[in-house]
């Protein structure tokens, strides 16, 4: 199973997909504004994942495997 994250050592903070992907992506709790991926966008095809990565600017958002430490 894919499973979509944000990387919190690469994100910025830049709200890129928060803002375009609102049902999919929120800041945390939290001093930091980070980057969240919600629980909505785990159920999604791989390929709709690969998509919302690109959305990115800093490419903090990674798709792997379960099981994957990659
Ligand atoms: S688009 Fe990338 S850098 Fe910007 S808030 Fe989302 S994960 Fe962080």
């Amino acid at each position: 199973m894919p499973r979509i994250r944000v990387d919190h050592d690469e994100c910025v903070s830049s709200g890129a997909c928060v803002l375009e992907e609102p049902d999919l992506f929120a800041y945390q709790d939290g001093p930091e504004a980070l980057a969240v991926a919600l629980p909505a966008a785990q159920a999604l095809p791989r390929e709709r994942m690969e998509e919302l990565a690109e959305l990115c600017p800093v490419s903090a958002i990674v798709v792997e495997d379960d099981g994957d430490p990659a």
